[in-house]
């Protein structure tokens, strides 16, 4: 068959202009080389694949694609030693834009095995070309013909074209960018490197580009010992078998760290991770790492890498991946991901909503997996991944679906427990007179410490919740945990804690009651708290303050700006002081003599409940000293 030459037009139907529209639907020009790059491993993997079928039966050779650059003659040059086209088939597949040979390659063998393994899903690819170029040539032989029948194709981006015989000496395609005035700065060998190690660094054919420096042995020397020369060796850019690639059962721990480092070289150990490889109903391969989550784990989002059959696309996978699982690290690969498509569109492709589904429920297995295998160890991590798995479980009814097994619980002392357990370690105490479960937590035990005793002392359990998200894990408790309530410590006084209606009888006549608390009134002489005199036992604290459950959550809301609650911002706080009518100062502030000793004794009572919760500050700590000071001169 002769090469063909020939000017002619290129035939843009209205069904095949879309292409070209699309290209500007690419806002970074660099990927003009993952395009091309992409091109030549997919013309590479064409011809293995017709190699394994016994349809090509000549030598492969060496099969690596290289990526070189001329300064001078303003061009960048990608070529392979693929399958190649023929003058005609670039007419068609080039030419012809919308005729994908991708399409026609799979058609034509997917009966006799799945040719999934061939980079095309990018539909405009080899045009992209243009935009950074004033002029491409293409100089393909195919693997059917001989040297002399190699084709040469050029075009400047117009509809004209120019197809002339060629000799090449060996089989594959050149493609000769002559870049455009507006891209020089392509044509720097840092620049080139950078955007082929973002691209294709796990791309799966070997990619040269230059050479590399590299030491050999070169005999020896007088004395025996070995010398060595610097030898110039092929800059190979990517790792043609990334890990995620690989099949599970031939890794181990070790590897899985080794790519963690590879994949940022900066980050600490992660935790531990999962391999997913899906066939059906979709395509899905990857590494998911837990990282030690901090408590500013904004930081840590955008670490997931999104990759098409290996060729990099982004690693914004906002839409791919449920909000709670961004936390992660690691890659994911996936050809059924649509590329290039707008964002709304992405969130309603079916594909993306069953791998975001399906990535959740790995993560929930694999967590349950550790946490039934290995208990201890499960609880040696939960501080690190704690915050990931409430995000999950605020954020996924699915998630939580799997995570209420295993989501624990800690108390102050350090102990966990998951729902089930706690419910079953509590019920017996904290029941209270309507049959409702109590959960008592502490958001700052250190602060709280008062508190958390007095609590403790009535043989209540208290939980700690003082993570970020934990105010909105409490109220998905709530809602989730039947007949259950959670209360802060130090939202009542500990007898009330749990509503049981048992009293405790007061020694004070209602007399001494209007007494007191007029007594404390003066001394306190604040309308953000208001006074209530309470029976309660006589080891519990003279004076407490608590803010209500209620208040503080609507507080919490308007802090994190929830929607309505602003106003609740700029309430002041109204703080509950229960004064301990049992308690022997009581008796003392109404044996007093003086009304000013009275006034006295009822200060220094309040200003050591504020004390006990770090409310006392500035002038009233000043003057609380000097009071103490006299007293107890
Ligand atoms: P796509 O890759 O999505 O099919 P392109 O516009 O990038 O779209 O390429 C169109 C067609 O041109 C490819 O399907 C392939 O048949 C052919 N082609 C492009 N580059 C090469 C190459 N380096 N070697 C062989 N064929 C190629």
């Amino acid at each position: 068959m002769a090469a063909t030459q020939e000017k002619g037009t290129i035939s843009i139907h209205t069904e095949n202009i879309f292409p070209i529209i699309k290209k500007f639907l690419y806002s970074d020009h660099e990927i003009f080389l993952r395009e091309l790059v992409s091109n030549a491993v997919d013309a590479t993997q064409k011809l293995k694949k017709l190699a394994s079928l016994g349809e090509f039966t000549g030598e492969l050779g060496d099969l690596k694609v290289e990526v070189s650059f001329d300064k001078e003659k303003k061009t960048i040059t990608v070529s392979d030693k693929g399958i190649g086209m023929t003058g005609e088939e670039i007419k068609k597949y080039i030419n012809q834009i919308a005729f994908s040979g991708a399409t026609e390659f799979v058609e034509k063998f997917k009966d006799k095995t799945d040719a999934k393994d061939i980079i095309g899903k990018f539909g405009l690819g080899f045009y992209s070309a243009f935009m950074v170029s004033d002029k491409v040539e293409i100089v393909s032989r195919s693997f059917k013909v001989g040297a002399d029948e190699a084709a040469r194709w050029e075009c400047d981006g117009s509809t004209e074209f120019e197809l002339t015989p060629a000799e090449k000496a060996e089989r594959g395609t050149d493609v000769i960018l002559h870049i455009n005035a507006d891209s020089e700065e392509f044509l720097d060998e840092w620049k080139l490197k950078g955007i082929l190690e973002k691209y294709c660094k796990f791309l799966p054919v070997e990619i040269k580009f230059g050479t590399q420096d590299k030491s050999e042995e070169d005999g020896v020397d007088e004395e025996g010992k070995p010398k060595y020369k610097t030898v110039k060796t092929d800059r190979i850019i990517n790792n043609p078998a990334p890990l995620w690639a690989k099949s599970p059962s031939e890794l181990k721990d070790e590897d899985y760290l080794n790519f963690y480092k590879e994949l940022y070289p900066f980050s600490e150990e992660p935790l531990f991770w999962i391999h997913l490889n899906v066939d059906y109903p979709f395509n899905l391969t990857g590494v998911l790492y837990f990282p030690k989550v901090k408590n500013d784990f904004e930081m840590q989002k955008n670490k997931i890498q999104l990759y098409s059959r290996q060729v990099f696309i982004t690693d914004e996978v906002k839409d791919v991946v449920p909000d709670f699982l961004m936390m992660l690290h690691g890659v994911l690969d996936s050809p059924d991901i649509p590329l290039n498509v707008s964002r709304s569109y992405l969130q309603s492709d079916a594909n993306v909503k069953k791998i975001s589904a399906h990535i959740t429920k790995k993560v929930a297995d694999k967590l349950q997996e550790i946490f039934k295998k290995d208990r201890a160890d499960f609880e040696k991590k939960w501080d690190d991944i704690n915050v990931f798995v409430k995000y999950g479980i605020i954020s996924d009814e699915k998630f939580y679906d799997k995570a209420k097994d295993f989501v624990l619980l800690k108390n102050t002392e350090g102990k966990y427990a998951t729902l089930e357990e706690y419910k079953e370690k509590v019920s017996a105490t904290q029941t209270d007179k309507d049959g409702n479960l109590v959960y008592i937590y502490s958001s700052d035990p250190g602060k709280q410490d008062s508190f958390i005793q007095a609590a403790k002392n009535k043989a209540y359990d208290v939980l700690v919740l003082d993570g970020v998200l934990d105010s909105h894990f409490i109220n998905t408790l709530e809602q989730k945990l039947e007949k259950t309530q959670l209360k802060r410590v130090d939202s009542e006084t500990a007898d009330k804690l749990v509503d049981k209606d048992t009293k405790t009888e007061s020694v004070l006549s209602t007399d001494e009651q209007e007494q007191v608390k007029g007594i404390f009134e003066k001394a306190i002489n604040n309308k953000s708290f208001s006074v209530a005199v309470e029976s309660l036992s006589p080891d519990e604290l003279p004076v407490l303050i608590t803010l209500s459950e209620f208040m503080r959550r609507m507080k919490d809301m308007a802090k994190l700006g929830g929607g309505g609650y602003g106003f609740m911002g700029q309430m002041p706080d109204n703080y509950a002081v229960a004064i301990n009518g049992n308690h022997s100062i009581v008796q003392k502030i109404l044996k007093a003599d003086a009304e000013e000793q009275k006034i006295k004794l009822a200060k220094q009572a309040f200003d050591l409940a504020l004390l006990s919760q770090n409310m006392l500050t500035g002038a009233d700590l000043t003057s609380f000293i000097k009071r103490s000071v006299e007293l107890v001169s």
